[in-house]
């Protein structure tokens, strides 16, 4: 099997046309002799989208019609040879229009492959905006009687540095590779028919037939020869970094192997900010640190929840399901955790003294933190306790962050200190 691929037992119904352009993608990218990690595939919604589980490269899965924005955003920052090469149906380069003309304005070094069987095949076979005149769908069995948008004309005419249509049959992996190394915004549309629904409703239809029929053009458009998009900071990337607020090694944490902690409280009393000054001294400790942060669009109200993972390794995934700790310094944050504590079947929480205790198979240490702190030092006296408790972050390290954090004036430090002894 290809290195490309985990499983060659593609997930698409049988004669689907999708099975053509994942065997030219992969035999492509094999001629270019490209490693699997360098390749990140971005999908979306479709049948076309359920074939990360069989790539070895980097997938990312995203929304209908958005696969052109995620991939944008990674091609913008990739570093060195990295290759972005986003999948798409016909449905979603209709919701996702704009996305496709954006990044051919803009240029952006990378390739994006439209499965165009001319349908939704995942809803049942309705038409899309690039469904042709005639062509019978779920919902049009006389045929369609508007016209197609022609997705290479409009991508070239926003600036993209290669547009190209093809039929979908035999090996088109020349095209593919052609499509992949351009420097610049590339879109390949493969013109492909869906065996469920495209072929159940157009009997005898032949795709070459109604490609020629159509006069469907097959013509290579190259942009005019501007430079990709680059971001216009990079070339002052090494003056910027000087800026970056570097956090030096302070101290040696204890930690052996990966530890997941959640603090939880509400909103506008400086949760987030407790966990990045928390994250930041993890990392002062010698730890590898992601900090992901909840909270409902209305920020100043509601619950205010923080996902740090902390790690002597390198971190592959920052989600957590079951905490080995959890904070909890309000009633907010408590119901917002209500569940995830009462599945916790070891681990410790940290709990206001003032909140009912939740059922839970973790040990509870409860704590004054609002008592003590006040409500907007809570979440920061939290993370202290946790720390001096647990010593997986050394507290003068979490200390030494709070007085070097951009809010350290406004934090109580010496109160909170004494709190602590
Ligand atoms: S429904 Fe159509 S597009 Fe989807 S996998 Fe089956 S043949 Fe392919």
């Amino acid at each position: 099997m290809s290195d490309f691929l985990v499983s060659a037992d593609l997930p698409y119904c049988k004669g689907c046309g999708h099975h053509l352009v994942v065997r030219n993608t992969v035999r492509a990218l094999e001629a270019m002799t490209v490693d699997p990690l360098s390749v990140t595939l971005v999908t979306d919604i479709g049948c076309q989208g359920i074939i990360d589980r069989c790539f070895a490269t980097h997938t990312v899965h995203g929304l209908h019609g958005r696969s052109v924005a995620l991939g944008a955003g990674i091609a913008m920052d990739l570093p060195g040879d990295g290759k972005v090469i986003v999948f798409m149906g016909d449905g979603g380069a209709t919701i996702g229009l704009q996305h496709l003309l954006e990044a051919a304005r803009l240029n952006v070094d990378m390739t994006v492959v439209v499965h165009n069987n001319m349908l939704y095949g995942m809803t049942g076979g309705q038409p899309s905006s690039l469904t042709p005149c005639g062509f019978r769908t779920a919902i049009t069995p006389e045929g369609g009687k508007l016209p197609h948008h022609d997705l290479c004309r409009l991508v070239h005419d926003a600036g993209a540095a290669y547009a190209h249509r093809v039929v979908g049959l035999g090996d088109f992996s020349p095209t593919l590779q052609d499509a992949i190394e351009v420097e610049g915004f590339a879109l390949l549309e493969v013109m492909e028919l869906c065996t469920a629904y495209g072929v159940k409703n157009n009997p005898g239809l032949r795709l070459r037939d109604l490609a020629d029929e159509l006069g469907y053009d097959l013509e290579v458009r190259r942009g005019n020869g501007r430079p990709a998009f680059d971001l216009p900071y990079r070339a002052d990337t090494p003056a910027l970094l000087d800026q970056v607020d570097r956090v030096a090694v302070r101290s040696v944490s204890p930690l052996e192997k990966q530890y997941t902690l959640v603090l939880g409280g509400s909103a506008g009393e400086g949760v987030q900010v407790a966990a990045q000054i928390t994250a930041q001294a993890a990392i002062a400790s010698g730890l590898q640190v992601t900090k992901k942060g909840s909270y409902p669009v209305t920020v100043g109200t509601g619950f205010s929840v923080a996902e740090i993972v902390l790690s002597p390794d390198p971190i592959h995934y920052h989600g957590i399901s079951h905490p080995d700790a959890v904070i909890i310094v309000s009633e907010d944050g408590l119901s917002y955790n209500r569940e995830c504590i009462s599945e916790m079947t070891s681990g410790a929480v940290w709990l206001d003294e003032n909140l009912p205790e939740p059922e839970t198979g973790a040990e509870v240490h409860v704590r004054d933190f609002r008592g003590r702190a006040g409500g907007v030092n809570a979440a920061l006296f939290g993370v202290l306790s946790f720390s001096q408790e647990t010593g997986i972050i050394p507290a003068q390290t979490l200390l030494e962050r709070m007085r070097q954090s951009k809010i350290g004036s406004k934090i109580p430090i010496d109160e909170l200190e004494q709190v602590l002894t």
